[in-house]
């Protein structure tokens, strides 16, 4: 049963509704918006809320004129109530310009990509989030330090102090995320000090990218309340483990058949599994730029075994079993891919993901034998390697800029967006002179 507009707008008044938050997500893969009253929800919703568009990152849309307007379309299936902000709805934009759905907006961007796998195939795809982050605390000179105090060097993975010092925010979490619909999994202390992973259930690929920019924006308020910051930072501690924002992958039929399992395959993938597989594998270098996309998202991508922990992040490009050495994990029946990091924007990273997914299906790449080996391991003792992930982000932005078949893919308009404000982030790092630099050459003999 679909209520129409009207219906939701009494509901939404009856339940004590005054505003709606019409929110978008821009390149850099911050949530953005602004408060409407309720009385300006249908107008939204036909037309949009509308944006200064040169205003926002990434938009391309001009300084003046009918097209410089970015107007967000409210799209009322996602109206929820937010639970942090009393009296306040939260909901999910579309970019329009010049009534045009906009190219440049990261939603569009996937829309496109989902809306074709099932014109084309009758295709949906599935996606497991897994957020990894840290919660950090400002220190008195103003310096960052993790919420948990020291940097500690003895492994935390799981531990329950942790659990218990940051209770109230954990169970803060449980408490708004059950409130807006998400089915939680699990909550635990992850392999540094001050970080956290939150599990909860998979959805189909729009679905899912919008419930983690809802996912974010809750982690921000609640961390808030409890005067910690949510980090979406990849690499804060430099001897500690990163973040990852894993993906797990499926593909259904239009019957709603696993597409990629094959419980008698290797990996237990089927041969469209294994392709897709060789896809991200194929397009790796290229993807790295919309799924690592920031300066720090490099330091992630190291090997480490040391006291503090194992870092778990991809180095190598392999695909393995029970592997989490390997850039693709073959784990019952899906894909992880272990590439993304939370300082992605997660509409784009998708979408990426499934173009080269798709594009190695359409030119039946060979599957990629799995990698029986710890490749740390193989890394420590000088053994061969499979090929490297980019080491910077300036060589990821140069494999992206040399893949024109993923930029189609992805969109062109979008992708060029991305690659000028990425050179200025890039231009902008080169340019610093950091304290490591002062330390060792500032009175060097
Ligand atoms: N933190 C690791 C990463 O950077 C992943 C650890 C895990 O497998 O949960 O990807
Ligand atoms: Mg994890
Ligand atoms: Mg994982």
């Amino acid at each position: 049963l679909v209520a129409t507009l009207d219906e939701r707008i009494a509901v939404l008044r009856a339940q004590g509704i005054h505003s709606v938050l019409a929110t978008f997500t821009d390149l850099l893969g911050a949530p953005k918006g602004k408060l409407v009253p309720l009385e300006g929800l249908e107008a939204a919703v036909a037309t949009g809320a509308g944006f200064s568009g040169p205003s926002i990152a990434g938009t391309g849309l001009p300084r003046m004129g009918a097209r410089s307007e970015y107007m967000g379309r409210v799209r009322p299936e996602s109206l929820r109530l937010l639970p942090f902000m009393p009296g306040v709805a939260h909901a999910v934009c579309d970019g329009f310009a010049g009534g045009e759905p906009l190219d440049t907006c990261p939603r569009q961007v996937l829309r496109r990509q989902v809306e074709r796998l099932k014109a084309e195939r009758g295709w949906t795809l599935w996606v497991g989030i897994e957020p990894e982050f840290f919660l950090l605390q400002r220190d008195a000179q103003g310096g960052w330090r993790v919420a948990d105090g020291e940097d500690r060097l003895d492994k935390p993975s799981y531990d329950l102090q942790a659990i218990g010092r940051n209770f109230g925010f954990l169970d803060g979490m449980r408490q708004a995320l059950t409130t807006l619909g998400f089915e939680l999994q699990q909550m635990d202390h992850e392999d540094a000090s001050g970080q956290y992973e939150i599990n909860y259930r998979h959805d189909d690929a729009l679905a899912a990218a919008d419930r983690y920019q809802l996912f974010k924006l809750t982690a921000q308020a609640v961390a808030r309340q409890h005067g910690l910051v949510f980090s979406t930072m990849p690499k804060p501690l430099a001897h500690a483990p990163g973040s990852g924002l894993h993906f797990h992958l499926s593909l259904t039929d239009a019957q709603g058949r696993p597409v990629m399992a094959d419980p008698a395959g290797v990996l237990g993938l089927s041969e469209t599994g294994h392709r897709f597989a060789a896809g991200l594998l194929h397009h790796a270098d290229a993807l790295s730029a919309l799924c690592a996309p920031t300066v720090n998202s490099y330091r992630r991508l190291a090997a480490s075994r040391s006291a503090s922990g194992t870092t778990w992040s991809p180095v190598w490009k392999a695909i393995g079993d029970n592997n989490r050495t390997c850039l693709v994990r073959g784990v019952a029946g899906r894909i992880e891919w272990r590439l993304p990091d939370p300082s992605c924007n997660v509409y784009v990273a998708l979408a990426a993901t499934l173009a080269a997914g798709l594009s190695g299906i359409d030119q039946a790449l060979p599957a990629v034998s799995p990698c029986e080996d710890d490749l740390y391991e193989r890394h420590a003792v000088g053994d061969a390697l499979p090929a490297r992930l980019p080491r910077d982000l300036l060589s990821a932005l140069d494999a992206l800029a040399a893949d024109e078949a993923l930029r189609e893919a992805v969109g062109t308009a979008f992708c060029a967006q991305f690659l000028a404000l990425k050179h200025d982030e890039w231009a902008a790092w080169s340019r610093h002179v950091s304290d490591w630099e002062m330390q060792r050459y500032a009175d060097a003999p």
